[in-house]
C-alpha cells in the first residue's frame, strides 16, 4: 500500500536507462513517482551514448561499403562525400525524438518528471534545482549513472571526450584517442572510417585489457589492415596548444600533432553534489554507491542502478537492476539480476562479440578442463571483393560436462550474432546441443555450429 505521509511513494533521481525502467513500472503498479532529471530524458544511452554513437558507427561504415561495391562491379562511389553538419542535424533530430518518446512513455504512466538537479538535504528529503519547496519520498532510486574520467596532466583543458565528440562543430582532419576500452576504440574506428587521420593511443600492451586474448590479437591485426594507426605502450604527458592545433607529447619525446585530442579513459559513478552524506549512504572505494544484490543501499530505504554502482555499466544491465528493484518493491515480486554471462558488444570496426568467460579465466576456473573450437576465415561478403578481412570465431567449453562457457566472435554483425548465442550459453547449453543444430547457410553464424576440431593454442601445442 501507498505510504502517505510522503509526498511521493519513490522518488527517483535521474531519469536514464535505469532510472526510467524503475520509474514507470512503479508507477503502473499505482505508486506516486516522481523522476529528476538534470540534463535530458533518455540519460546517457540515448543521448551522448549508445544510440547517437551507434549512428556514427553506421555513417562511419559507408567508406568500406563503397569500396566493396567496387568487387561487385559498382562504379561512381568515389565521388561519395560525408557532410558532418548534416548528419549532426539529423543524428539530433533523431535523438530528440527518442527523448520525447521516453517522455511521452513517463507521462502516460503517471510519472512526475521535474527538470533540475536533485540533492538529497535529509535521509527521506530532497530538493530539486529551480523549486522552493523540498520534497520527501518513502522510497528513493539513486540511478545518476557516470561520468568521463580524466587524467590530470598539462594541458587537459584542451582534449574533449565523448561527451564533446558528439557536438564537434567541425570534423577534426587528425585526432588522436587516448584509451584502450570501449570507447576509445569505438570512436577511433569512427574517426578513421569517416577519413579522419587518427592515431589511438594506449598505455598497455594491447587494447581491450579484459577481453580473450586471441579476440585482442585478432581486432589489433584487423586494425593494421584497416590502416588505423595504434601506438601501444605510450603514456601522455601533457597536450600543448600552438597555432597548428594541438600537441600531444608522449614519454621517449614522441608527439602528435592533431586538431582534437579526445580522452577515452573510463568513466566514474556521477555522485558529485548529490548530498548522499545528508542521507548517510556509503560509498565504496572506487566511489560507487555501494549496494547489495537487490540494488539496496546500506540505507533501507534507499536503492542504486545502473552506472553510478559500477557493476556492469551497459544499458541493459541498468534496465534489469531498475526492473528487478521495481518489480520487488512495487509488484511485492522479489527478484534481482543475475551478472552472469551478460554478452557485450563493442562496435569498433570490425565489431567484437562476447558473451560467457574468456579461455583465460575458463582455465584458470577449469583448470586444464576446457577444450577450446577456433576459427578464423575470410566473410563471404568482403572475401569476394579481395578484403583481407578475417572473422574470428571461438567458443571455450568445459571439456568434462561440453557446457559452452564463453563465445568470442569479431566480424560482421558480431553484435547482433552474439545476443543470440547469449540464450545458449545463459542456458548452459552443451556443444553437442550446439552442434545438433542445424546450419543456415551461406551465413558466418553457420560456424558456430559446424566447430568439429578442438583446437590447441600455440604456446600449449608447444609444450605437449
Ligand atoms: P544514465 O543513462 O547515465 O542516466 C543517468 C541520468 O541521471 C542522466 O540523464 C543524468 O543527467 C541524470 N542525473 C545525474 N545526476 C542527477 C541529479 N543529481 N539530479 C537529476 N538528474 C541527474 N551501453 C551499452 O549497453 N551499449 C552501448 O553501445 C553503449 N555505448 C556507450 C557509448 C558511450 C559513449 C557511453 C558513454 C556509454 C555507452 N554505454 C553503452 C553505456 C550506457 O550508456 C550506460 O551503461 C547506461 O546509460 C547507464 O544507465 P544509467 O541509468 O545508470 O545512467
Ligand atoms: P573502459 O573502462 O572500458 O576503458 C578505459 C580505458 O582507459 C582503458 O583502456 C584504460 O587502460 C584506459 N585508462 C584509464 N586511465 C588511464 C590513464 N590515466 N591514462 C591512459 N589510459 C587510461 O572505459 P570507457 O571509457 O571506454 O567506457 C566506459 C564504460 O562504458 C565501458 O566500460 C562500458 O561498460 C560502457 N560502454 C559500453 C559500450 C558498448 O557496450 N559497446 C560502448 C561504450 C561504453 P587499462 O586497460 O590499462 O586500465
Amino acid at each position: 500500500m501507498p505510504e502517505t505521509k510522503y509526498d511521493y511513494d519513490l522518488f527517483v533521481i535521474g531519469a536514464g536507462s535505469g532510472g526510467v525502467r524503475a520509474a514507470r513500472l512503479a508507477a503502473m503498479s499505482g505508486a506516486r513517482v516522481a523522476v529528476a532529471e538534470e540534463y535530458r530524458v533518455g540519460g546517457t544511452c540515448v543521448v551522448r551514448g549508445c544510440i547517437p554513437k551507434k549512428l556514427m558507427v553506421y555513417a562511419s561504415e559507408f567508406p568500406k561499403l563503397f569500396e566493396l561495391a567496387k568487387g561487385y562491379g559498382w562504379t561512381g562511389q568515389e565521388d561519395a562525400k560525408f557532410d558532418w553538419k548534416k548528419f549532426l542535424v539529423a543524428k539530433d533530430i533523431e535523438i530528440s525524438r527518442l527523448s520525447g518518446i521516453y517522455m511521452a512513455n513517463l507521462a502516460k504512466a503517471g510519472v512526475d518528471v521535474l527538470q533540475g538537479k536533485a540533492r538529497f538535504t535529509g535521509p527521506h528529503t530532497l530538493e530539486v534545482e529551480g523549486r522552493d519547496k523540498p520534497i520527501t519520498a518513502a522510497k528513493i532510486l539513486i540511478a545518476t549513472g557516470g561520468r568521463p574520467k580524466v587524467p590530470e596532466l598539462p594541458g587537459i583543458e584542451h582534449a574533449i571526450t565523448s561527451e564533446e565528440a558528439f557536438h564537434l562543430e567541425e570534423l577534426p582532419k587528425r585526432i588522436v584517442v587516448v584509451g584502450g576500452g570501449y570507447i576509445a576504440v569505438e570512436f577511433a574506428c569512427i574517426f578513421h572510417g569517416l577519413g579522419v587521420e587518427t592515431t589511438l593511443i594506449y598505455r598497455g600492451s594491447n587494447v581491450l585489457r579484459g577481453f580473450d586474448e586471441d579476440v585482442r590479437a585478432h581486432i589489433a591485426d584487423e586494425f593494421r589492415k584497416r590502416g588505423l594507426r595504434v601506438a601501444l605502450s605510450c603514456s601522455h604527458l601533457s597536450i600543448e596548444k600552438t597555432d597548428k592545433g594541438l600537441v600531444s607529447c608522449f614519454t621517449e619525446g614522441m608527439k602528435i600533432e592533431a586538431d582534437q585530442v579526445m580522452f577515452a579513459t573510463g568513466r566514474e559513478p556521477y555522485v558529485a553534489g548529490l548530498g548522499l552524506e545528508k542521507a548517510g549512504v556509503e560509498l565504496t572505494e572506487g566511489g560507487a554507491v555501494k549496494v547489495d544484490e537487490q540494488s539496496r543501499t546500506n540505507v533501507p530505504h534507499i536503492w542504486a542502478v545502473g552506472d553510478v554502482t559500477d557493476r556492469i555499466n551497459l544499458t541493459p544491465v541498468a534496465i534489469r537492476e531498475g526492473q528487478a528493484f521495481a518489480e520487488t518493491e512495487f509488484y511485492n515480486r522479489p527478484m534481482s539480476f543475475d551478472h552472469k554471462d551478460v554478452a557485450t558488444a563493442v562496435f569498433s570496426q570490425p565489431q567484437i562479440g562476447v558473451v560467457g568467460l574468456t579461455e583465460s579465466e575458463a582455465r584458470h576456473e577449469f583448470g586444464g578442463g576446457v577444450d577450446v573450437y577456433l576459427t578464423r576465415f575470410r566473410p563471404m561478403k568482403s572475401g569476394f571483393a579481395n578484403s583481407e578481412e578475417r572473422m574470428l570465431m571461438k567458443l571455450v567449453v568445459e571439456a568434462k560436462t561440453g557446457r559452452v562457457l564463453g563465445v568470442h566472435i569479431v566480424g560482421p554483425d558480431a553484435g547482433e550474432m552474439i545476443q543470440l548465442a547469449a540464450i545458449a550459453v545463459k542456458a548452459g547449453l552443451t556443444k553437442a546441443q550446439w552442434d545438433a543444430t542445424c546450419a543456415v547457410h551461406p551465413t558466418a553464424a553457420e560456424e558456430l555450429v559446424t566447430l568439429r576440431e578442438k583446437y590447441t593454442p600455440p604456446e600449449l601445442a608447444a609444450a605437449e
